[in-house]
C-alpha cells in the first residue's frame, strides 16, 4: 500500500545537501517512494520507477498520486477509461533502460562510490558497482555481511542515515578533547560566529544553549549553515580555567584551521566574543590579532548581532532578543 505521510529521513537529507554543495553527482536508489526528490534531491535515478508518477497504459496521460489514492476501485484513466497504474517496474518487468544506462555512466564516471542501505543481492541493481573505475567504495550496511564486502575499502556496519548525518558535521577537537576548533555544519552558505574562548563539551547532535543561538541565527539570517571557531580553542566550561599563559601548540592549530575556514567563499564572519571573555586573559586579545593577520581574515563580511558593549566588543549569541537584526561590524575600527 502507498503511503503519502512519509518524511524523508537523515539519510536523504544528506544526500540532498552534499548534492546542493557539488559533492553528490547522482543518487542511483532502488526505493520507488520518490522520498530523495521529497528531500530535495534533484539527480535521482529510479532503476524501479516511482509511485508518484502514474499513467494511463492505453493513452499514457499522466496522474499524480493523489488521483490515484482518491479512486476506490482499480483507478481508471479520465480521458479514455483505460487502466492506470503507477510508473513502477513491477517484478515480472525489465528495467527501464535509459535509468539503467544512465546509472552505469553514473557509477563509471564518479571518484567515490557510496553503497548504502541495501544487502547488495538483487540485480542488476547490486551488478552496477562493477562498472566502478573511481578511487573508492564505502559500503554502509548495518545489516550483515554482504557479498561485495571484499571489494570495497571501507566497510560501515551502521545505518545509512546516522553515517551520513555524522558526515555532515564539521568537527575537530584537540587531544583528550581538551580543545575544541571547529564544530559546524556543512553547507554553501555558513555563518561562521567567533564565539566565546571557552568552548563548551557541545558535539555534534548534542549542541550547548550558545551552539543552539548560533544554530537559530544562522537559520533566520538566510544561512544553510554555521560554523563556530574560537578566539583560543581549550575547553573550559568555567572562564576561570582558562590557561594562565598561552598554549602555544593550540593556537598555531587553531589558526590553521581559521585560516581553512575564512578562505572559503562568500563567508560572512559573526563577531561573537562578547566583552568579559576577551578580558578574563591578556593573550586572547594577541589571539585575534594573529587570527586578524590570517590571508582573508579582514575581507570577510564581518557582522555582530546585538548591542556592543561600551568598551566597543560585540554581543555573545547569548541572552539576545529571538529577533535581533544582524548589523555591519567595523573589524579595522575594533580597537583591543
Ligand atoms: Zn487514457
Amino acid at each position: 500500500m502507498v503511503h503519502m505521510d512519509i518524511e524523508p529521513n537523515d539519510a536523504h537529507k544528506a544526500l540532498a545537501k552534499l548534492e546542493e554543495c557539488h559533492k553528490l553527482s547522482a543518487v542511483i536508489t532502488q526505493n520507488i517512494d520518490g522520498l530523495h526528490q521529497k528531500a530535495g534531491s534533484v539527480s535521482v535515478l529510479e532503476l524501479h520507477g516511482n509511485v508518484s508518477r502514474n499513467y494511463c497504459m492505453d493513452c499514457h496521460n499522466s496522474y499524480d498520486i493523489e488521483f490515484m489514492m482518491s479512486s476506490s476501485d482499480v483507478p481508471t484513466c479520465t480521458e479514455c477509461g483505460g487502466v492506470t497504474k503507477p510508473d513502477v517496474v513491477l517484478y515480472e518487468e525489465d528495467l527501464d533502460e535509459e535509468v539503467l544506462n544512465k546509472s552505469v555512466e553514473a557509477v563509471s564516471s564518479a571518484d567515490l562510490l557510496i553503497v548504502g542501505g541495501t544487502s547488495l543481492n538483487i540485480y542488476p541493481a547490486a551488478g552496477l558497482i562493477h562498472y566502478f573505475k573511481g578511487k573508492a567504495i564505502v559500503l554502509i550496511n548495518k545489516g550483515g555481511e554482504t557479498p561485495y564486502d571484499d571489494m570495497s575499502d571501507i566497510v560501515i556496519r551502521d545505518s545509512i542515515g546516522h553515517v551520513l548525518s555524522e558526515v555532515m558535521w564539521l568537527y575537530e577537537t584537540g587531544a583528550n578533547n581538551r580543545a575544541r576548533f571547529v564544530l559546524g555544519t556543512i553547507g554553501r552558505k555558513p555563518l561562521v560566529c567567533f564565539g566565546g574562548v571557552n568552548p563548551s563539551t557541545a558535539a555534534p547532535g548534542e549542541l550547548d544553549p550558545t551552539l543552539k543561538a548560533v544554530e537559530r541565527f544562522a537559520k533566520e539570517n538566510g544561512f544553510d549553515s554555521y560554523i563556530m571557531l574560537n578566539l583560543y580553542p581549550q575547553r573550559s566550561t568555567n572562564p576561570n580555567g582558562l590557561h594562565k599563559r598561552i598554549n602555544l601548540a593550540y593556537h598555531k592549530e587553531n589558526l590553521k584551521i581559521i585560516e581553512e575556514i575564512l578562505s572559503r567563499e562568500n563567508v560572512t564572519v559573526w563577531a561573537a566574543w562578547g566583552g568579559t571573555l576577551i578580558e578574563k586573559r591578556p593573550y586572547l586579545k594577541r589571539c585575534l590579532v594573529d587570527i586578524l593577520k590570517l590571508e582573508n581574515a579582514r575581507d570577510c563580511k564581518w557582522v555582530s548581532i546585538g548591542a556592543i558593549s561600551k568598551k566597543g566588543h560585540p554581543h555573545h549569541p547569548l541572552y539576545l532578543r529571538t529577533v535581533t537584526p544582524m548589523d555591519a561590524f567595523d573589524i579595522d575600527e575594533y580597537s583591543l
